[in-house]
Protein backbone atom coordinates (compact mmCIF):
# COMPACT_ATOMS: atom_id res chain seq x y z
CA UNK A 1 0.00 0.00 0.00
CA UNK A 2 1.83 3.52 -1.03
CA UNK A 3 0.78 6.50 0.97
CA UNK A 4 -0.59 9.49 -0.27
CA UNK A 5 -3.09 7.86 -2.10
CA UNK A 6 -5.58 5.06 -0.61
CA UNK A 7 -7.66 7.85 0.51
CA UNK A 8 -10.79 6.07 0.17
CA UNK A 9 -12.28 3.12 2.53
CA UNK A 10 -14.61 0.08 2.22
CA UNK A 11 -16.27 -0.92 5.01
CA UNK A 12 -16.46 -4.56 6.21
CA UNK A 13 -18.30 -5.42 9.61
CA UNK A 14 -18.20 -2.13 10.41
CA UNK A 15 -14.14 -2.30 9.79
CA UNK A 16 -12.01 0.49 7.58
CA UNK A 17 -10.10 -1.31 4.95
CA UNK A 18 -8.27 1.35 2.55
CA UNK A 19 -8.25 0.66 -1.09
CA UNK A 20 -6.12 1.18 -3.75
CA UNK A 21 -8.34 1.07 -6.70
CA UNK A 22 -11.67 3.22 -6.75
CA UNK A 23 -14.89 1.21 -6.84
CA UNK A 24 -18.32 1.73 -6.10
CA UNK A 25 -18.32 0.81 -3.12
CA UNK A 26 -15.61 2.60 -1.67
CA UNK A 27 -16.04 5.91 -0.28
CA UNK A 28 -14.27 9.46 1.44
CA UNK A 29 -14.61 9.36 5.29
CA UNK A 30 -16.60 12.48 5.46
CA UNK A 31 -19.33 10.27 3.45
CA UNK A 32 -19.59 7.04 5.60
CA UNK A 33 -21.42 7.28 8.38
CA UNK A 34 -20.64 4.57 11.15
CA UNK A 35 -17.66 2.29 11.57
CA UNK A 36 -15.92 1.18 14.79
CA UNK A 37 -12.86 1.13 15.93
CA UNK A 38 -11.21 -2.63 17.13
CA UNK A 39 -10.56 -2.89 21.12
CA UNK A 40 -7.15 -3.00 21.87
CA UNK A 41 -5.56 -5.85 21.42
CA UNK A 42 -3.07 -5.95 24.65
CA UNK A 43 -0.48 -8.52 23.12
CA UNK A 44 0.50 -6.40 19.97
CA UNK A 45 4.00 -5.59 19.50
CA UNK A 46 2.63 -1.88 18.59
CA UNK A 47 5.40 0.85 16.84
CA UNK A 48 7.17 3.02 19.93
CA UNK A 49 7.93 5.21 16.47
CA UNK A 50 4.52 5.46 15.91
CA UNK A 51 3.38 6.32 19.90
CA UNK A 52 6.01 8.58 19.96
CA UNK A 53 5.39 10.82 17.39
CA UNK A 54 1.19 10.24 17.25
CA UNK A 55 0.16 10.41 20.93
CA UNK A 56 -1.47 14.02 21.76
CA UNK A 57 -1.83 14.73 18.24
CA UNK A 58 -4.07 14.71 15.22
CA UNK A 59 -2.00 14.35 11.96
CA UNK A 60 -2.98 13.97 8.23
CA UNK A 61 -1.46 10.38 6.39
CA UNK A 62 0.75 12.86 4.84
CA UNK A 63 2.03 14.49 7.77
CA UNK A 64 3.70 10.89 8.85
CA UNK A 65 6.38 9.34 8.15
CA UNK A 66 4.78 5.92 8.47
CA UNK A 67 3.40 3.66 5.42
CA UNK A 68 -0.12 3.26 5.21
CA UNK A 69 0.34 -0.40 6.14
CA UNK A 70 1.92 -0.01 9.15
CA UNK A 71 -0.65 2.36 10.46
CA UNK A 72 -3.48 0.50 9.45
CA UNK A 73 -2.16 -3.02 11.20
CA UNK A 74 -2.53 -0.50 14.15
CA UNK A 75 -5.95 0.27 13.85
CA UNK A 76 -7.04 -3.41 12.90
CA UNK A 77 -5.56 -3.74 16.78
CA UNK A 78 -7.35 -0.71 18.15
CA UNK A 79 -3.86 1.71 18.61
CA UNK A 80 -5.27 4.05 16.14
CA UNK A 81 -8.18 5.62 14.96
CA UNK A 82 -9.05 7.46 11.90
CA UNK A 83 -11.25 10.29 12.29
CA UNK A 84 -13.29 12.14 9.53
CA UNK A 85 -11.17 15.75 9.02
CA UNK A 86 -14.48 17.20 7.83
CA UNK A 87 -17.75 16.38 8.63
CA UNK A 88 -21.16 17.67 6.77
CA UNK A 89 -24.41 18.34 8.28
CA UNK A 90 -26.89 19.49 5.76
CA UNK A 91 -25.06 20.67 3.36
CA UNK A 92 -22.60 23.13 5.61
CA UNK A 93 -19.36 21.46 6.16
CA UNK A 94 -17.21 21.72 9.28
CA UNK A 95 -13.53 21.30 9.78
CA UNK A 96 -12.73 18.99 12.64
CA UNK A 97 -9.19 20.69 13.08
CA UNK A 98 -9.81 24.34 13.11
CA UNK A 99 -13.28 24.02 13.72
CA UNK A 100 -14.63 27.01 11.32
CA UNK A 101 -18.12 26.06 9.10
CA UNK A 102 -18.86 29.03 7.16
CA UNK A 103 -19.30 28.05 3.99
CA UNK A 104 -17.10 30.92 2.99
CA UNK A 105 -14.06 28.41 4.06
CA UNK A 106 -14.97 25.58 2.30
CA UNK A 107 -14.52 25.36 -2.05
CA UNK A 108 -13.99 22.33 -3.89
CA UNK A 109 -11.72 20.74 -6.62
CA UNK A 110 -11.28 17.89 -8.80
CA UNK A 111 -9.46 15.46 -6.21
CA UNK A 112 -7.18 12.87 -7.87
CA UNK A 113 -7.03 10.45 -4.56
CA UNK A 114 -10.91 10.46 -4.23
CA UNK A 115 -11.88 10.74 -8.08
CA UNK A 116 -14.71 13.39 -7.39
CA UNK A 117 -15.80 16.90 -6.57
CA UNK A 118 -14.13 17.28 -2.99
CA UNK A 119 -14.19 20.00 -0.67
CA UNK A 120 -11.80 21.21 1.44
CA UNK A 121 -11.22 24.01 4.35
CA UNK A 122 -9.52 27.25 3.57
CA UNK A 123 -9.27 28.46 7.09
CA UNK A 124 -6.20 25.81 7.60
CA UNK A 125 -5.00 25.13 4.34
CA UNK A 126 -1.53 26.48 5.74
CA UNK A 127 -1.19 23.52 7.73
CA UNK A 128 -2.17 21.25 4.56
CA UNK A 129 -5.22 20.50 2.44
CA UNK A 130 -7.80 18.88 4.75
CA UNK A 131 -10.89 17.45 2.36
CA UNK A 132 -13.58 15.28 2.87
CA UNK A 133 -11.26 12.42 1.65
CA UNK A 134 -8.57 13.09 4.43
CA UNK A 135 -8.37 11.15 7.14
CA UNK A 136 -7.21 12.04 10.44
CA UNK A 137 -5.04 9.49 12.37
CA UNK A 138 -5.75 9.52 16.12
CA UNK A 139 -3.08 7.46 18.96
CA UNK A 140 -5.65 5.40 20.97
CA UNK A 141 -2.54 3.33 22.47
CA UNK A 142 -0.92 3.87 26.11
CA UNK A 143 0.51 7.41 26.14
CA UNK A 144 4.68 6.61 26.76
CA UNK A 145 5.49 6.73 29.92
CA UNK A 146 7.12 10.32 30.89
CA UNK A 147 8.30 9.52 34.66
CA UNK A 148 8.67 12.57 36.74
CA UNK A 149 11.86 13.45 37.50
CA UNK A 150 12.30 15.10 41.24
CA UNK A 151 13.95 18.65 41.11
CA UNK A 152 14.17 19.18 37.57
CA UNK A 153 14.62 22.91 37.16
CA UNK A 154 17.75 24.52 37.17
CA UNK A 155 17.10 27.97 37.35
CA UNK A 156 18.96 29.68 40.39
CA UNK A 157 17.95 33.35 39.76
CA UNK A 158 15.81 35.35 42.55
CA UNK A 159 12.40 36.31 41.89
CA UNK A 160 10.86 39.62 43.13
CA UNK A 161 8.25 39.99 45.40
CA UNK A 162 5.53 40.16 42.48
CA UNK A 163 6.86 37.51 40.59
CA UNK A 164 7.10 35.57 43.51
CA UNK A 165 3.05 35.69 44.06
CA UNK A 166 2.48 35.37 40.71
CA UNK A 167 4.66 32.12 40.93
CA UNK A 168 2.73 30.81 43.59
CA UNK A 169 -0.54 31.70 42.01
CA UNK A 170 0.52 29.67 39.11
CA UNK A 171 1.90 26.37 40.91
CA UNK A 172 -2.23 27.12 42.93
CA UNK A 173 -3.55 27.32 39.68
CA UNK A 174 -1.72 24.18 38.22
CA UNK A 175 -2.67 21.68 40.84
CA UNK A 176 -6.07 22.88 40.63
CA UNK A 177 -6.44 22.65 36.85
CA UNK A 178 -7.46 26.09 37.31
CA UNK A 179 -7.47 29.33 34.93
CA UNK A 180 -5.39 32.16 35.37
CA UNK A 181 -4.64 35.29 34.20
CA UNK A 182 -1.10 37.03 34.55
CA UNK A 183 -1.25 40.30 33.78
CA UNK A 184 2.27 41.32 33.72
CA UNK A 185 3.76 44.53 32.94
CA UNK A 186 6.29 44.73 29.85
CA UNK A 187 9.68 43.74 31.35
CA UNK A 188 8.23 42.32 34.61
CA UNK A 189 10.12 39.20 34.16
CA UNK A 190 7.31 36.96 32.83
CA UNK A 191 9.37 33.69 31.46
CA UNK A 192 10.64 33.53 34.67
CA UNK A 193 7.75 33.67 36.69
CA UNK A 194 6.91 30.30 34.72
CA UNK A 195 9.64 28.30 35.87
CA UNK A 196 8.50 26.93 39.09
CA UNK A 197 5.07 26.28 38.09
CA UNK A 198 6.01 24.65 35.47
CA UNK A 199 8.48 22.19 37.47
CA UNK A 200 5.72 21.74 39.97
CA UNK A 201 3.45 19.96 36.85
CA UNK A 202 6.29 17.95 35.40
CA UNK A 203 7.24 16.47 38.45
CA UNK A 204 3.32 15.53 38.69
CA UNK A 205 3.91 13.84 35.28
CA UNK A 206 2.42 16.49 33.58
CA UNK A 207 2.30 17.49 29.81
CA UNK A 208 3.10 21.40 29.32
CA UNK A 209 3.07 23.77 26.56
CA UNK A 210 4.00 27.38 26.43
CA UNK A 211 2.28 28.96 23.04
CA UNK A 212 2.65 32.23 21.93
CA UNK A 213 1.66 33.41 18.77
CA UNK A 214 4.85 34.61 16.53
CA UNK A 215 7.81 31.66 15.39
CA UNK A 216 10.07 34.49 16.93
CA UNK A 217 9.60 34.02 20.18
CA UNK A 218 9.34 29.75 20.09
CA UNK A 219 12.82 30.40 18.96
CA UNK A 220 14.07 32.47 21.37
CA UNK A 221 12.32 31.13 24.10
CA UNK A 222 13.61 27.48 23.33
CA UNK A 223 17.25 27.83 24.83
CA UNK A 224 15.87 29.70 27.73
CA UNK A 225 13.66 27.24 28.73
CA UNK A 226 16.11 24.42 27.98
CA UNK A 227 18.58 25.67 30.16
CA UNK A 228 16.21 25.89 32.94
CA UNK A 229 15.14 22.24 32.70
CA UNK A 230 18.24 20.76 31.43
CA UNK A 231 17.43 17.55 31.79
CA UNK A 232 14.04 17.31 29.17
CA UNK A 233 14.06 17.17 25.81
CA UNK A 234 12.36 20.51 25.10
CA UNK A 235 10.88 20.59 21.68
CA UNK A 236 9.95 23.75 19.75
CA UNK A 237 7.12 23.24 17.18
CA UNK A 238 6.57 25.77 14.46
CA UNK A 239 5.93 25.11 10.58
CA UNK A 240 9.18 23.79 9.27
CA UNK A 241 10.33 22.47 12.47
CA UNK A 242 12.64 19.52 12.78
CA UNK A 243 11.08 18.74 16.14
CA UNK A 244 7.32 17.84 15.51
CA UNK A 245 7.74 14.48 15.30
CA UNK A 246 9.33 14.07 18.45
CA UNK A 247 7.63 13.69 21.89
CA UNK A 248 8.14 15.38 25.12
CA UNK A 249 6.37 16.98 28.45
CA UNK A 250 7.71 19.97 27.73
CA UNK A 251 7.15 21.85 24.39
CA UNK A 252 6.61 25.80 23.08
CA UNK A 253 4.59 26.24 20.18
CA UNK A 254 3.31 28.75 17.69
CA UNK A 255 -0.58 29.19 18.82
CA UNK A 256 -1.09 27.94 14.72
CA UNK A 257 1.04 24.85 15.38
CA UNK A 258 -1.42 24.05 18.09
CA UNK A 259 -3.81 22.55 15.21
CA UNK A 260 -2.23 19.19 15.29
CA UNK A 261 -2.48 18.58 18.76
CA UNK A 262 -5.45 16.68 20.24
CA UNK A 263 -5.90 16.48 24.26
CA UNK A 264 -2.56 16.51 24.62
CA UNK A 265 -1.51 19.05 27.77
CA UNK A 266 -2.71 19.09 31.15
CA UNK A 267 -0.74 22.68 31.47
CA UNK A 268 -1.29 24.90 28.57
CA UNK A 269 0.39 27.89 29.03
CA UNK A 270 -0.60 31.12 25.98
CA UNK A 271 1.60 33.74 25.78
CA UNK A 272 0.86 36.98 24.74
CA UNK A 273 -2.81 36.28 24.25
CA UNK A 274 -3.89 39.72 22.95
CA UNK A 275 -1.57 39.38 20.22
CA UNK A 276 -2.28 38.98 16.81
CA UNK A 277 -3.05 36.05 15.20
CA UNK A 278 -4.29 35.20 18.55
CA UNK A 279 -7.04 37.74 19.17
CA UNK A 280 -8.28 38.01 15.94
CA UNK A 281 -8.69 34.16 15.01
CA UNK A 282 -11.46 32.35 16.23
CA UNK A 283 -9.81 28.98 14.98
CA UNK A 284 -6.65 29.38 17.19
CA UNK A 285 -8.59 29.55 20.29
CA UNK A 286 -10.67 26.05 18.77
CA UNK A 287 -7.24 24.77 18.42
CA UNK A 288 -6.41 25.72 22.30
CA UNK A 289 -9.20 24.32 23.61
CA UNK A 290 -8.64 21.21 21.80
CA UNK A 291 -5.34 20.76 22.30
CA UNK A 292 -5.94 20.86 26.21
CA UNK A 293 -7.45 17.74 27.77
CA UNK A 294 -10.46 17.54 29.38
CA UNK A 295 -9.16 18.55 32.32
CA UNK A 296 -6.31 21.73 32.11
CA UNK A 297 -4.91 24.52 33.58
CA UNK A 298 -5.15 27.30 31.00
CA UNK A 299 -2.77 30.26 31.61
CA UNK A 300 -3.05 33.11 29.67
CA UNK A 301 -0.38 35.34 29.88
CA UNK A 302 -0.69 39.51 28.74
CA UNK A 303 0.87 42.75 29.29
CA UNK A 304 -2.43 44.57 27.94
CA UNK A 305 -5.42 41.94 28.02
CA UNK A 306 -8.24 42.89 26.10
CA UNK A 307 -11.73 43.59 27.12
CA UNK A 308 -12.90 40.70 27.00
CA UNK A 309 -10.33 38.87 29.03
CA UNK A 310 -10.65 42.23 31.71
CA UNK A 311 -15.16 40.87 31.44
CA UNK A 312 -13.99 36.98 32.39
CA UNK A 313 -11.69 38.38 34.96
CA UNK A 314 -14.72 40.76 36.64
CA UNK A 315 -17.46 37.99 36.48
CA UNK A 316 -15.00 35.41 37.97
CA UNK A 317 -14.80 33.31 35.50
CA UNK A 318 -10.74 33.74 35.19
CA UNK A 319 -8.28 34.17 38.56
CA UNK A 320 -5.63 37.16 37.60
CA UNK A 321 -2.61 38.10 39.41
CA UNK A 322 -0.90 41.09 38.41
CA UNK A 323 1.92 41.97 38.50
CA UNK A 324 2.60 45.56 38.18
CA UNK A 325 6.05 46.56 38.52
CA UNK A 326 9.13 45.65 36.83
CA UNK A 327 11.65 43.17 38.05
CA UNK A 328 13.82 46.14 38.93
CA UNK A 329 11.56 48.09 40.93
CA UNK A 330 11.72 51.22 39.16
CA UNK A 331 8.28 52.93 37.68
CA UNK A 332 7.58 52.37 34.18
CA UNK A 333 8.34 55.62 32.32
CA UNK A 334 5.04 57.42 31.23
CA UNK A 335 4.63 58.35 27.82
CA UNK A 336 4.72 62.29 26.89
CA UNK A 337 2.11 63.98 24.61
CA UNK A 338 3.37 66.83 21.86
CA UNK A 339 1.13 68.18 19.23
CA UNK A 340 3.26 68.03 15.94
CA UNK A 341 0.86 69.54 13.81
CA UNK A 342 -0.58 68.59 10.45
CA UNK A 343 2.55 65.78 9.97
CA UNK A 344 1.10 64.17 7.14
CA UNK A 345 1.21 68.06 5.10
CA UNK A 346 4.46 68.77 6.02
CA UNK A 347 6.26 64.85 4.83
CA UNK A 348 4.93 66.66 1.15
CA UNK A 349 7.30 69.19 1.55
CA UNK A 350 9.88 66.63 2.34
CA UNK A 351 10.04 68.03 5.96
CA UNK A 352 9.64 66.50 9.44
CA UNK A 353 7.49 68.58 12.11
CA UNK A 354 9.69 71.09 13.85
CA UNK A 355 9.73 69.22 17.36
CA UNK A 356 10.03 65.84 15.72
CA UNK A 357 13.06 66.93 14.09
CA UNK A 358 14.50 68.46 17.31
CA UNK A 359 13.76 65.60 19.15
CA UNK A 360 15.24 63.36 16.56
CA UNK A 361 18.20 65.36 16.58
CA UNK A 362 19.30 65.68 20.79
CA UNK A 363 19.51 61.87 20.03
CA UNK A 364 21.77 61.76 17.41
CA UNK A 365 24.16 63.79 19.02
CA UNK A 366 24.24 61.94 22.14
CA UNK A 367 24.43 58.90 20.33
CA UNK A 368 21.40 57.78 22.03
CA UNK A 369 19.75 55.05 20.62
CA UNK A 370 15.80 55.14 19.99
CA UNK A 371 12.99 53.45 17.53
CA UNK A 372 10.52 56.22 15.73
CA UNK A 373 7.15 54.34 15.35
CA UNK A 374 5.02 55.23 12.61
CA UNK A 375 1.46 54.22 11.34
CA UNK A 376 1.76 52.57 7.82
CA UNK A 377 4.59 50.72 5.74
CA UNK A 378 4.25 53.52 3.02
CA UNK A 379 5.76 56.45 6.07
CA UNK A 380 8.80 54.03 6.20
CA UNK A 381 10.34 54.90 3.40
CA UNK A 382 10.01 58.62 3.03
CA UNK A 383 10.89 59.36 6.88
CA UNK A 384 13.62 57.31 6.73
CA UNK A 385 15.29 59.23 3.95
CA UNK A 386 14.60 62.57 5.44
CA UNK A 387 16.24 61.23 8.70
CA UNK A 388 19.38 60.18 6.64
CA UNK A 389 19.84 64.22 6.10
CA UNK A 390 20.99 64.12 9.45
CA UNK A 391 22.67 60.61 10.73
CA UNK A 392 23.73 58.00 8.23
CA UNK A 393 23.09 56.22 11.18
CA UNK A 394 19.22 55.06 10.13
CA UNK A 395 17.15 52.85 8.49
CA UNK A 396 13.52 51.69 8.21
CA UNK A 397 12.17 48.18 9.10
CA UNK A 398 8.45 46.73 8.72
CA UNK A 399 6.72 43.66 8.79
CA UNK A 400 7.32 42.08 5.05
CA UNK A 401 11.05 43.40 5.73
CA UNK A 402 13.19 40.84 4.29
CA UNK A 403 16.03 42.37 5.77
CA UNK A 404 14.16 42.74 9.40
CA UNK A 405 16.90 40.40 11.22
CA UNK A 406 19.72 41.94 9.90
CA UNK A 407 18.40 45.38 10.61
CA UNK A 408 16.98 44.66 13.93
CA UNK A 409 20.56 42.97 14.21
CA UNK A 410 22.47 46.27 13.26
CA UNK A 411 20.85 48.44 15.42
CA UNK A 412 21.23 46.05 18.78
CA UNK A 413 24.91 46.20 17.88
CA UNK A 414 24.72 49.88 17.96
CA UNK A 415 25.58 50.57 13.97
CA UNK A 416 22.09 52.19 13.93
CA UNK A 417 21.08 55.11 16.31
CA UNK A 418 17.40 55.58 14.53
CA UNK A 419 15.04 52.38 13.68
CA UNK A 420 12.00 53.80 11.90
CA UNK A 421 9.33 51.12 11.98
CA UNK A 422 5.97 50.34 12.35
CA UNK A 423 3.81 48.04 15.00
CA UNK A 424 6.07 45.31 14.00
CA UNK A 425 8.57 45.77 16.78
CA UNK A 426 5.64 46.81 19.29
CA UNK A 427 6.65 43.85 21.34
CA UNK A 428 9.27 41.31 21.84
CA UNK A 429 12.44 43.73 20.97
CA UNK A 430 13.93 44.44 24.06
CA UNK A 431 17.45 46.66 23.63
CA UNK A 432 18.70 48.23 26.65
CA UNK A 433 18.39 52.07 26.95
CA UNK A 434 16.76 53.59 24.25
CA UNK A 435 14.23 56.20 24.01
CA UNK A 436 10.63 55.65 21.37
CA UNK A 437 9.01 57.95 19.66
CA UNK A 438 4.95 57.37 17.77
CA UNK A 439 4.47 59.56 15.13
CA UNK A 440 1.23 60.39 14.34
CA UNK A 441 0.10 58.49 17.75
CA UNK A 442 -3.26 59.52 17.38
CA UNK A 443 -4.18 56.96 14.12
CA UNK A 444 -6.48 54.14 15.12
CA UNK A 445 -3.47 51.73 14.27
CA UNK A 446 -2.38 52.84 17.42
CA UNK A 447 -4.86 51.25 19.69
CA UNK A 448 -4.38 51.22 23.86
CA UNK A 449 -2.73 48.13 23.64
CA UNK A 450 -0.45 48.99 20.92
CA UNK A 451 0.88 52.25 22.65
CA UNK A 452 1.23 50.16 26.06
CA UNK A 453 3.39 47.77 24.56
CA UNK A 454 5.48 50.90 22.17
CA UNK A 455 5.91 52.48 25.80
CA UNK A 456 7.30 49.38 27.21
CA UNK A 457 10.43 49.16 25.11
CA UNK A 458 11.71 51.86 26.95
CA UNK A 459 13.93 51.21 30.69
CA UNK A 460 13.63 47.78 30.47
CA UNK A 461 17.28 46.98 31.87
CA UNK A 462 18.00 47.63 35.46
CA UNK A 463 20.97 49.31 34.10
CA UNK A 464 19.39 51.64 32.15
CA UNK A 465 15.54 51.89 33.70
CA UNK A 466 14.66 54.96 32.73
CA UNK A 467 14.21 56.60 29.33
CA UNK A 468 11.46 59.20 26.77
CA UNK A 469 8.56 58.63 25.47
CA UNK A 470 6.85 60.70 23.48
CA UNK A 471 3.45 60.85 21.28
CA UNK A 472 3.72 63.12 18.71
CA UNK A 473 0.36 63.72 17.44
CA UNK A 474 -2.01 65.68 15.55
CA UNK A 475 -4.88 65.73 17.98
CA UNK A 476 -4.68 63.71 21.07
CA UNK A 477 -7.29 59.99 20.60
CA UNK A 478 -8.59 57.90 23.02
CA UNK A 479 -6.50 55.32 22.82
CA UNK A 480 -3.48 57.95 23.21
CA UNK A 481 -5.29 59.03 26.71
CA UNK A 482 -6.23 55.54 27.71
CA UNK A 483 -2.69 53.88 27.17
CA UNK A 484 -1.52 56.56 29.46
CA UNK A 485 -3.71 55.88 31.95
CA UNK A 486 -3.37 52.18 32.03
CA UNK A 487 0.37 52.62 33.01
CA UNK A 488 0.00 55.46 35.59
CA UNK A 489 -2.78 53.11 36.97
CA UNK A 490 -0.03 50.17 37.18
CA UNK A 491 2.72 52.25 38.94
CA UNK A 492 0.36 52.95 41.40
CA UNK A 493 -0.56 49.96 42.07
CA UNK A 494 3.35 48.98 42.35
CA UNK A 495 4.10 51.94 44.64
CA UNK A 496 0.84 51.11 46.92
CA UNK A 497 1.95 47.27 47.27
CA UNK A 498 6.04 47.88 47.59
CA UNK A 499 7.35 47.16 44.78
CA UNK A 500 8.87 50.46 44.10
CA UNK A 501 12.12 51.80 45.14
CA UNK A 502 11.82 55.21 45.47
ZN1 LIG B 1 -10.77 13.95 -2.31
ZN1 LIG C 1 -9.89 23.90 8.81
Amino acid sequence: MERNEDMLFTVKQELLNPVQVPSPAAFPLSKIDTWRTPPLNPSYPYSLDLQRSLSGKQLLLTQTPYPLSLIHEHYLNGYISYQKALTQKENRYKCNRCGSDSPFYFASFPCSRCHQECYYCRACIVMGKVSECTPFINWEGPTSNVLPKSSVMNWKGMLSKAQERASNELIQAIKKYEELLIWAVCGAGKTEILFKGIEAALNSGKKVCIATPRTDVVIELKPRIQSAFPDMSVLAMYGGSEDRFHESSLIISTTHQLLHYYQAFDVLIIDEVDAFPYSTEPMLHYAVAKAAKHAASKIYLTATPNESLKKDVEQGKKQVVKIPARYHRMLIPVPRFEWCGNWKKKMKTDTLPANVEKWLKKRINEGKQCFIFVPQIKWIAPITDMIRKLTEKVDGVHAEDSQRKEKVMKFREGQLVILVTTTILERGVTVPNIDVAVLGAEETIFTESALVQISGRVGRSAQFPTGDVVFFHYGQSLSMRKAKEHIEYMNALAYKEGLIDR
